[in-house]
């Protein structure tokens, strides 16, 4: 299993029960978290079926930009490219990852919401602000032109 660390400070997290991480928190009260033994109230929920945390353990503050982010950016732009076409979802997140990540120089396969830090989650706000998913879609065209050269010939190879 690959060690986990919390997004906040960079503490390696443990599996233990929610009740210990944060008492008052009811969405945790009755199940295991990777909890950060530094950070109040940090964690992530864990996700049995693949061995490793649903997202990077965080308190609430990150928590909270994560979900905003998503509420008030990601989610409206990949609508917006799909129109609520659920077979359309997986293009438009992949360009929509490509895109971001371009925007915020980091790797597609690390940009991800859930495990985003504070600072992060504030570029990528900033990095999303304003844009249409034409503009993801003008980007995807010219990155693809980019990645593969080769093949602007006139199509089919007999
Ligand atoms: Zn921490």
């Amino acid at each position: 299993m690959t060690d986990v660390f919390c997004a906040d400070c960079g503490t390696e997290c443990r599996l233990v029960d929610g009740r210990d991480v944060d008492p008052r928190d009811p969405e945790i009260a009755d199940v295991r978290v990777w909890g950060c033994p530094v950070c109040p109230a940090a964690w992530a929920h864990h996700a049995p079926s693949v061995g490793v945390p649903a997202a990077a353990p965080a308190g609430l503050e990150t928590r909270n930009a994560r979900e905003l982010l998503a509420e008030r950016m990601i989610y409206p732009l990949i609508h917006e490219a799909t129109g609520g076409q659920e077979n359309l979802q997986p293009l438009a997140i992949d360009r929509l990852t490509g895109f971001l990540a371009d925007r915020m120089s980091i790797e597609p396969e690390a940009c991800e919401v859930v495990r985003f830090d504070l600072e992060q989650c504030r570029a990528a706000w900033k990095a999303l602000r304003g844009v249409t998913f034409d503009d993801v879609r003008q980007w995807a065209q010219r990155h693809r032109r980019i990645r593969a050269p080769a093949r602007s010939g006139a199509g089919t190879e007999a």
